[in-house]
């Protein structure tokens, strides 16, 4: 019988902290038969929507978000942290666990009205892709549809992002 997804992620108890499960999504991608489950399920949870971009935080972002986005013909728009992209963007500030970081879009990568998909490897507060939705709406997008490989729903990111369409392959509890 064939694995499933949640068979090639692996957990790394106390990583990068003690006490934090870190899960790894190396181990999934490192194997054909898992990428392509990751991908082909990202893909699926967007069969139905209508949507013109996938926009990909950095960097675990990018390794979901491009293949999702040339599976469903569309473009792709990296979010990156601050002073990494070339020309004029705009700019979101969001609380980490200690302290604060600020990540960034180009200004002419979304138009007013344009419909996007936000795709990363995990959702765990919601910070993170909360910054990413704000983003796109600074620039006038609508975000449709939020989806992930993986959801640590005891760090309640849905309910930060309860306005928004959230999925996710895995939950983990
Ligand atoms: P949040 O902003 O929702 O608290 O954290 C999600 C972000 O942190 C994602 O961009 C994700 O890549 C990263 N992250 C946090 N914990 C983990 C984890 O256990 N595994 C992986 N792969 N990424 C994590």
């Amino acid at each position: 019988m064939s694995k499933k997804l949640e068979e090639y992620v692996v957990t790394i108890p106390d990583f990068p902290e003690p006490g934090i499960m870190f899960r790894d999504i190396t181990s999934v991608i490192q194997d054909p038969d898992g990428l392509k489950l990751a991908v082909d399920g990202l893909a699926n949870l967007v069969k139905d929507t209508d949507f013109d971009l996938i926009v990909g935080p950095e960097s675990r972002g990018f390794i979901f978000g491009v293949p999702v986005a040339y599976l469903t013909g569309k473009g792709f728009i990296p979010v990156r942290k601050k002073g990494k992209l070339p020309r004029e963007t705009v700019s979101q500030k969001y609380d980490l666990e200690y302290g604060q970081a600020e990540v960034e879009i180009h200004v002419d990568a979304i138009k007013p009205g344009q419909k996007v998909v936000i795709v990363d490897d995990l959702i765990a507060t919601g910070g993170s892709a909360e910054a990413a939705v704000k983003l796109v709406e600074q620039l006038g997008g609508k975000v449709v549809k939020m989806i992930f490989v993986m959801e640590l729903a005891g760090l309640k990111g849905r309910e930060k992002l309860k306005d928004y369409d959230v999925e996710s392959l895995i939950v983990y509890e």
